[in-house]
This record gives C-alpha cells, sequence and structure tokens, in this order.
C-alpha cells in the first residue's frame, strides 16, 4: 500500500492466473493450452515476417485479420472486433457495455476474472448459482438485469448449454444485453454466432488461445450487430490503439488460414477427453460431462490432497479452493502420454494410500 495508490486501486482484488512452472519434464494441465502446436502455417509466416518492420506501428484495426473472421463466421469487419486476448476483449465489454442502472448476472460458479473486471470497472453484479449437479439452468435469470454474461461451455465446469437455449434467453430478455464467452466453444459446443443477425442484444466472445493454439499470441475478439462492436471500439480507441502487434496479426491470420489443421486438433482433443473421462469414471471419479479441453472431477479422497500429490509428481492441475469448487479439480486434457501419467499417477493415488489421504481430508 501506499500513499500514492488512487482510491479504486484499494478495492481491486486481482485475478490469479493458473500458475506458469519451469519445471523440467512436467506435465502441464492446469491451464486449459491446447497440448498440439499451432498449424505450419503460423510458423512460415512468422518467418516471413522482418524485424525491420517492428520499426513500424502495426495496423490499429487489424483489417486483414477483421476481414478473415467476417468470412469465417458469415458476418462483416463492422461486426467483428479483436483484442490482444479475449481478457482485454472482455474488459473493454465490461467497460463499454456494463456500467448501468440494472445489475450484470453471472453464474455463481464460472470464470473468474468476471468479478474482478466488474470491480475495476465498478459494475454492480449478482452471482446466480448453478443447479445442484453445477448444470446452467437459462430459466434462472429472471432478475431485471442490464446484462448477462455466460461461458459456454461453462468453465470450469466444461458444461454447455444449447444454441436453443442461448436464444431462450435472448428472447425472453431483449432488453438485455447477453454476451457468451465461447473460449471452449469449438470442443463440442453449439456455438451462438449464428443467432448474431437475428438479435441485437446478442454479443459473442471467442479467443485463439484455446482451440487455435495461439495463447502466447494474445489474440481475442467479439462478434455481435455493428452498434455493440462500435462500442468497444471507442473504448479501445481511448486506451490503447495497437492492442495487437505486427506478429499476432500475422499469426492469428495464418491460423485461420488452416481450419483442417485446427479441426484435426480439436478432434484429437475431444477423442482424448472422452478417454480420460471414462478411465476416471473407472477410478472412481465423478466427471461432468464435458464440452470443453478440460474436464471438472471430484473424488471421495479430498482435491487438495490429490492436487499436491499430483504436484509431487510433476504434474499440475488447477483447484479452485473453497465454496462450491472446493471438492473438484479441473484438468487440462493434454496428449495421449500426458493423460497416460496423469492417468497412472491418479490409479496409484486411488488405490496405495487411501488412508492417509482421507484422514488429512
Ligand atoms: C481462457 C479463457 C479466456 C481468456 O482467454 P485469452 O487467452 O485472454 O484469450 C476467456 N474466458 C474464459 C472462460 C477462458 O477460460
Amino acid at each position: 500500500m501506499s500513499r500514492f495508490w488512487s482510491p479504486l486501486v484499494h478495492r481491486l482484488q486481482p485475478y490469479t492466473p493458473g500458475e506458469q512452472p519451469r519445471v523440467e519434464g512436467m506435465v502441464k494441465l492446469n491451464t486449459n493450452e491446447n497440448p498440439y502446436g499451432p498449424s505450419p502455417k503460423v510458423r512460415q509466416a512468422l518467418q516471413a515476417l522482418d524485424s525491420d518492420e517492428l520499426r513500424l506501428y502495426p495496423d490499429p484495426n487489424a483489417t486483414a485479420l477483421k476481414a478473415a473472421l467476417a468470412q469465417r463466421f458469415a458476418l462483416t469487419p463492422e461486426q467483428v472486433f479483436v483484442g490482444n486476448g479475449s481478457d482485454e476483449v472482455l474488459a473493454h465489454v465490461f467497460h463499454a457495455l456494463f456500467q448501468h442502472e440494472r445489475p450484470l448476472l453471472m453464474p455463481d460458479i464460472s470464470y473468474s476474472f468476471y468479478p474482478t473486471y466488474a470491480r475495476l470497472y465498478g459494475v454492480e453484479y449478482r452471482q446466480v448459482p448453478l443447479r445442484e449437479d453445477l448444470r446452467l439452468a437459462v430459466e434462472d435469470y429472471q432478475e431485471p438485469a442490464a446484462a448477462i454474461i455466460l461461458p459456454n461451455p461453462n468453465a470450469p465446469t466444461g458444461r454447455a448449454i444449447s444454441r436453443a437455449e442461448v436464444a431462450q434467453l435472448l428472447e425472453a430478455h431483449p432488453d438485455t444485453l447477453v454476451v457468451i464467452d465461447e473460449a471452449y466453444i469449438d470442443f463440442g459446443g453449439e456455438s451462438a454466432v449464428g443467432l448474431i443477425p437475428h438479435f441485437d442484444n446478442l454479443l459473442v466472445v471467442q479467443t485463439f488461445s484455446k482451440s487455435w493454439s495461439l495463447a502466447g499470441a494474445r489474440v481475442g475478439f467479439a462478434l455481435a450487430q455493428a452498434p455493440l462492436i462500435d462500442a468497444l471500439e471507442r473504448v479501445k480507441n481511448s486506451f490503447n490503439s495497437y492492442p495487437l502487434d505486427r506478429w499476432a496479426q500475422a499469426a492469428a491470420l495464418a491460423a485461420l488460414s488452416d481450419p483442417a489443421w485446427f479441426a484435426r486438433c480439436c478432434e484429437l482433443v475431444v477423442s482424448e477427453r472422452e478417454r480420460v473421462s471414462a478411465a476416471l469414471g473407472r477410478l472412481g471419479f465423478e466427471v461432468l460431462p464435458s464440452a470443453a479441453n478440460f474436464v471438472f472431477v471430484r473424488h471421495a479422497l479430498a482435491a487438495r490432497l490429490l492436487l499436491q500429490a499430483l504436484r509431487e509428481r510433476r504434474i499440475y492441475v488447477r483447484h479452485f479452493a473453497g465454496g462450491r469448487t472446493e471438492d473438484w479439480l479441473r484438468i487440462s486434457i493434454g496428449r495421449p502420454a500426458e493423460n497416460d501419467a496423469l492417468l497412472a499417477a491418479l490409479q496409484a493415488m486411488v488405490g496405495s494410500a487411501p488412508d492417509r489421504l482421507e484422514t488429512a481430508r
């Protein structure tokens, strides 16, 4: 603390990102990165860049990238916004669209960055509890609200709602902005993007970090009818005119040019997810049905102890301590050999020392 702090800074509760450990031979299943690298076209595009061009600012409007995204989603470039990771896009959404008298609604178990942004931007919010089985029921969002934000599939549960359920929400609340955070949609969910021409109260956020394997490039985007995108552009151009550097724009554009690679990597992740889910089930884990590149699981043995025991074997997974998520672990889907290492470690723990683990709970 310092006397120079703005008053707001005292109230902030910064988001804690998943750990990025530097451990030789680790199995890293804690931040939902894609185990497969980006398309070889990304490497070619980056190698073709001339470092001398770094003298020059990048295109502030990422024109080529917006055009390619518009084409992919059958929208116009005026319906596309890009930012430095979807986290930045979401920050602008909170700033540009959520500061109203009526509150913002979000699930009680959801992306923990949302409450952080709400505090940063002074957005009033209420958390709507997921059902007992951690299912999100759209009919629970009845309270008058300026906006609703939901990840679909939800994080960290992995459970998805259907496009019809999103449409139901949009129809029931025409004066409420509905933001769907589709960070994991390409792993088996039904995207709401096709609804954009029919609903002026829908905004969809996606990212290149997960399904496109570009977490290190920091590229996210929003899709909506032009007036909503215009609000984001106004905030962005009052904040940072050049959020995407030359490398990021080139990488994302090259990734989009290879949809076959993208589809293949998503399929591999999905088939591993199904295999890992079944194997965890056989080890006595409760595994929520996942449409994402991770699974949310619990066991009679305490999550904290499993987390610690895995960490001793250099296997990293994520635990959201406290509240309704205390008993659960979120495990990202890795390559087959990484998943096998995880399963072997859990099998040894679950089979070998139940007494020690149980008593420490
Ligand atoms: C990972 C994630 C994001 C953020 O991704 P970026 O890397 O900032 O694009 C946004 N929402 C959810 C739910 C996520 O899990």
